[in-house]
């Protein structure tokens, strides 16, 4: 297929012309009963204008890039609206923080309907601070640039470190100022307006489900069931009870591959409430994420869960667990046994440990052997990397490049100390000594491996990236793209498409985070404003 420009896709529409909606067009807040979604025209923003473009995403939609400025831009502006799409957002709801808060919904994502990609596979657009809908509640429908910047460059990251995520095609600016209190602390200013319009094949979420099910909306809860089964998990079979016990174990066991390779890459989504959760296990909703430096079980960069840590990094396992169990609980009302959803939690946990276990095999070099001494070799890994406070990606790395000279059986000790050197936060001396301990284990049990040294090696250094997001490297990108600069933004997105490969002019993006961005507003600690 020829690629094409955006502004001439043919859009479908299968959510809007097979489920329930409100049709009236209308954009004030309000509670919607008895919908899943709602028709609304994105609000034209001031001078659409092209900031970044994934040619990788548009290169699978058959898309070109676009000119800076033109009908395709305005198309991904929301400005305009072509004629095979019908605009709508989806009426949802959700637990934030563990707490019922009813319905929620796109208050600032406005789907425009889906397109083929070159696979055939039909893919939701949707832009998210498109202008006001039924859901903005109190808010003004709209996204700033450092949350859209920090959007866009996340969810092409992931994608190409393999974590299941939804995509972003574009950062658009708007030429609209949008105020924001960005810390809660009443210093409200103006900040650049942007739009990105983000891609996966649908966007439904636990609240979706978990809303019609609240407000006993029992038919709508299974229409919408039954259209997620037929769109994308045909595999499952025919809508009927069984199949939907199927199905929600099928999504308990994505949720568990996407959160264990969440752990094992060292991201903090930061707000996994029950809106915020894919009913495609998805990574959704990049906000106030960020990326583990000094390894801490305890760390989140949320400002907003500082006093329970609800969100911390060792805390995601439980709540994605916690929060299919209140997925099964919405779901309840539809299979005659309510009991038997349970299978698909036990799903969770199996899944997660055994997903978790398998990647960081993977990332050690070890192919599986005695599962009960392996399991206890990765299982005591998290608590020594903590203990020396190590970045983890740093410390894989170079752990990689380490495993010659330790299958040689050269000086473990004098190797061992030089890699936690390069990898450490740590200023108080003998913290390091439980992953010392760890490192000898873990050289004895490498050299169990049969493979050669340079196989295991390039094996290592494939499941190890040299690059993530870092949280200073988001912000230097995203204060220079405020201060109308995109090279940092442009350098650090050409890196993080291939992060497992060498880029010698962008050593310094792989250092260690400097002292003084340690508790940096906007690197280490963010918001939920955005
Ligand atoms: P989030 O914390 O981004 O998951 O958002 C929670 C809810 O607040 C969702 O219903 C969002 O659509 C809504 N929301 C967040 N920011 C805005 C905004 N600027 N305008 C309107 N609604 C918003
Ligand atoms: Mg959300």
């Amino acid at each position: 297929m020829s690629s094409r420009p955006f502004d001439q896709l043919p859009f479908a529409n299968t959510f809007v012309d097979e489920l329930h909606g409100d049709a009236s067009g209308l954009r004030g807040a309000r509670q919607v009963p008895g919908y899943h979604y709602s028709r609304v025209q994105p609000t034209p923003v001031a001078d659409p204008h092209l900031l970044a473009w994934s040619s990788e995403l548009g290169a699978y939609l058959g898309l070109e890039k676009p000119p800076t400025r033109g009908p395709a831009v305005a198309a991904l502006a929301g400005n305009l609206v072509l004629p095979g799409m019908k605009p709508f957002a989806a009426r949802y709801g959700g637990h934030q923080f563990g707490n019922w808060a009813g319905q929620l919904g796109d208050g600032r994502a406005i789907a425009l309907g889906q397109v083929a990609a070159v696979d055939g596979s039909p893919q939701e657009i949707q832009l998210k601070g498109a202008g006001p809908t039924p859901y903005s509640r109190r808010g003004d429908g709209r996204a700033v640039l450092r949350s859209s910047v920090r959007e866009f460059l996340c969810s092409e990251a992931m994608h190409h470190l393999g974590v299941p995520t939804t995509r972003a095609l574009s950062l658009v600016g708007t030429g609209d100022a949008v105020v924001r209190d960005m810390f809660y602390d009443g210093n409200a200013r103006p900040e650049p307006g942007a739009i990105v319009a983000r891609v996966a094949p649908t966007f439904i979420r636990f609240g979706n489900f978990q809303l019609l099910a609240a407000t006993d909306e029992i038919d709508n809860l299974r229409a919408l069931t039954d259209f997620v089964l037929r769109h994308y998990y045909p595999e499952l079979g025919p809508p009927a009870p069984e199949t939907y016990l199927r199905w929600f174990a099928e999504i308990a066991r994505r949720t568990a591959v996407m959160v264990a390779h969440w752990m094992t890459v060292g991201f903090v989504h930061g707000v996994m409430n029950t809106d915020n959760m894919s009913i495609l296990g998805l990574t959704i909703d990049y906000g106030p994420y960020g990326w583990l430096e000094p390894y801490d079980s305890d760390w989140t960069p949320n400002t907003t869960d500082f006093g329970t840590r609800r969100y911390a990094f060792g805390q995601q396992p439980q709540v994605a667990l916690w929060n299919l169990a209140a997925l099964a609980q919405a779901l309840a009302p539809l299979v005659p046994d309510p009991q038997a959803l349970r299978a698909g939690l036990d799903q969770y946990a199996a899944t997660f440990n055994a997903t978790q276990h398998a990647l960081l095999l993977r990332k050690l070099g070890l192919t599986p052997q005695a599962a009960a001494a392996d399991q206890a070799l990765t299982g005591a890994l998290p608590a020594a990397l903590a203990g020396a406070a190590v970045d983890m990606t740093i410390f894989f790395r170079q752990l990689s490049h380490l495993a010659p000279a330790l299958l040689a059986g050269s000086a473990e000790s004098e190797l061992f100390g030089t890699l936690i050197a390069e990898a450490t936060y740590a200023t108080a001396p003998g913290t390091d000594q439980p992953l010392r301990d760890w490192l000898h284990r873990y050289a004895q049990r490498l050299r169990q491996e049969a493979a050669n040294s340079e196989v295991i090696r390039a094996g290592m250094l494939a499941a190890n990236p040299k690059y993530v997001l870092r949280n200073y490297l988001a912000q230097q990108a995203i204060e220079a793209a405020e201060a109308g600069d995109l090279s940092k933004l442009e350098t650090l997105f050409e890196v993080l498409k291939t992060p497992f490969d060498e880029h010698p002019a962008h050593e310094a993006l792989a250092a260690k985070r400097p002292a003084w961005a340690a508790d940096k507003p906007g690197s280490a600690t963010l918001s939920c404003s955005s």
